[in-house]
């Protein structure tokens, strides 16, 4: 690999212009925390660096604006007016003039999949990052050709589909997939994560027929003749588990595409601004290896479940295990109902329109739901379940009332994950709890074209930013990559704005302002974590994470703000990305 030169870059040891911030490597987590002012400073200990002229949102209550902060050791150690900080540095610090930019604590992603190894290896047959229409024959094409470097019986996989992005403006069927093929089973994968699209082969060797009744928690979607689409959502996809080749890889192989992964999805997340992100699993070891070689350009909260969940309780290591890079979070989201964007999730009422009426898809129990809920509870672990419906968020909250009746624990601030569609009791039940929702911040601006199938009145309480705030709850943002997109810009437009690419608004009251946007994509997403104490805010004391923005988001036009230019991430006082 060539990742010690980009690491280099990255460190900005190239840089060789005054205004270069960066020719300090990381020093280690026991840098100082330095005293706030300079007349508390140690004498003769300059700090590293010291940025001034700045618009800085702050995010911190006892002062919201300043012009210029100094950071120490990855720390900011002081922040005030330019004059009065630029009287801190000292031969040795480096000076950034930010020249009335805006400046923005470091955003944080509460619910991401981070997964860098699909985007650098699979065949992506739509855009991760951005609002995109394709073409059935091109979804077509690129699986062909995928197809003729596989023997006959090995799946071919399409990734990043979303069936509202699609020019032809009719879904994918398996006809169209058989096009791909017929002698392997082929699968393209919806974005969203709980449907998915195979050709008759697939069905075929899944046995799967228009005979084979749905399952619990899914469904083998139908036409009005009663055929097979191809379609298949949530547990109804279990069947094809055991079904046909995979690509198999050495472990060397596949721990070096796991590294490879995580080192390309590091450095989109500093591209967009992110220097916190809560890692829904993944592979801990790529992980710590790429910290280790200095390719890890964001802090990671790590979500887990599974053997790994259980090797946590049996041995006692608690949420918050960890250091200022790689630290345990809560564990990843315990699957309760459907998808939001792929019109599963578990509604009260009907989904409008639909015949036969359909509410979505449950995929658990109660009581299996509220025996998991507990034993992580009880563990002093932070529970967190994916829940978007009415109906799932309920039975989520009916679990975590028993276990804390069961086991009082205080400030365990139990995450929801979506959390999409609420109304006042699920919102009384979640601020007794001091339950933390990580909610969906890209989709009000890039799933617009999917809030039609819910339809206005549902749409006023989904991504119901404002009902949270409102009501003192710690909403903070998920952006659910793959999922949905991870710029927390073009979040924070869709909250402030609530219209989308096509120009229609859904659910106008539950916009928030755009430092209320800032917040939960930065302090409330800290807080998510209990971190709110090391990061989340430009304060002293607090790890030296910020943005550089060429322009003010509460100044340009609010359907501008996403296509605001970042033009500096630093995390703990280092350059992860610069324009
Ligand atoms: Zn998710």
């Amino acid at each position: 690999m060539s990742d010690r030169r980009s690491r280099r870059e990255f460190m900005g040891l190239t840089t060789t212009g005054a205004a270069g911030i960066l020719a300090r490597p990381w020093l280690g987590d026991s840098g100082g925390i330095f005293p706030p002012t300079a007349a508390q400073r140690p004498q003769g200990v300059d700090p590293d660096l010291v940025v001034f002229n700045g618009k800085v949102y702050t995010m911190d209550d006892a002062t919201p604006r300043a012009e210029a902060f100094a950071v120490s050791g990855g720390r900011f150690v002081a922040v005030g007016s330019t004059a009065a900080i630029k009287g801190l540095a000292g031969n040795r610090t480096q000076t950034f003039d930010a020249k009335q930019m805006t400046i923005v604590p470091g955003f944080t992603d509460c619910h991401n999949h981070a997964d860098g190894t699909t985007l650098l290896y699979e065949v992506l047959v739509g855009n991760p990052f951005e609002v995109e229409f394709v073409t059935i024959a091109s979804i077509i094409e690129k699986l062909r050709a995928k197809a003729q470097q596989l023997p006959p019986g090995t799946w071919v996989e399409g990734y990043f589909h979303d069936d509202t992005k699609l020019k032809d403006k009719r879904p994918l069927t398996r006809h169209d997939l058989d096009k791909v093929s017929t002698e392997h089973p082929v699968v393209v994968e919806h974005r969203g994560g709980h449907t998915s699209f195979y050709n008759t082969k697939a069905l075929e060797m899944a046995k799967v027929t228009k005979d084979t009744p749905n399952p619990p928690g899914g469904t083998f979607d139908r036409d009005e003749s009663g055929n097979l689409t191809g379609r298949v959502t949530d547990l109804a996809r279990d069947v094809f588990d055991g079904v046909g080749q995979r690509p198999s890889f050495t472990p060397e192989q596949r721990a070096q595409r796991e590294r490879d992964g995580i080192a390309h999805i590091s450095k989109q997340f500093a591209r967009y601004g992110l220097t916190s992100v809560h890692h829904e699993g993944g592979d801990l070891a790529a992980i710590q290896d790429v910290r280790a070689r200095g390719d890890l350009r964001h802090r990671v909260s790590y979500e887990t479940s599974g053997r790994m969940l259980d090797a946590m309780i049996s041995n006692g290591i608690r949420s918050g295990f960890g250091d200022d890079w790689v630290r345990f979070g809560a564990t990843s989201e315990h699957v309760v109902d459907g998808s939001f964007s792929e019109r599963t999730m578990a509604l009260s009422v009907p989904y409008p329109g639909r015949q036969p009426p359909y509410k979505g898809n449950v995929t658990t129990t109660q009581d299996d739901l509220d025996a998991w809920v507990e034993r992580v509870h009880r563990a002093g672990i932070q529970v967190n379940c994916h829940a978007n419906g009415d109906v799932a968020i309920d039975m989520y909250l009916t679990a975590l009332e028993r276990a804390n009746k069961a086991a009082p624990r205080a400030d365990a601030r139990p995450k929801i994950t979506h959390c999409t569609l609420v109304n006042e009791t699920l919102v009384r039940r979640m601020k007794a709890l001091g339950a933390v929702p990580a909610m969906f911040t890209t989709y009000t601006y890039y799933n617009t074209d999917k809030f039609p199938f819910y339809g206005q009145d549902l749409m006023k309480r989904a991504l119901a930013f404002r009902t949270m705030l409102d009501a003192g709850i710690h909403a903070a943002a998920g952006s659910d990559f793959s999922p949905g997109p991870f710029a927390p810009l073009m979040g924070i437009q869709g909250m402030v704005t609530r219209t989308g690419w096509d120009g229609t608004t859904w659910g106008a009251n539950q916009r928030v302002s755009v430092d209320e946007a800032l917040r939960i994509n930065t302090l409330n997403g800290a807080y998510a974590a209990h971190e709110e104490s090391a990061k989340g805010s430009i304060t002293a004391g607090k790890l030296a994470d910020f943005v550089v923005l060429a322009d003010d988001p509460h100044t340009v036009p609010n359907d501008k703000i996403k296509d605001i230019q970042i033009v500096r991430t630093v995390v703990g006082g280092s350059t992860t990305y610069q324009a």
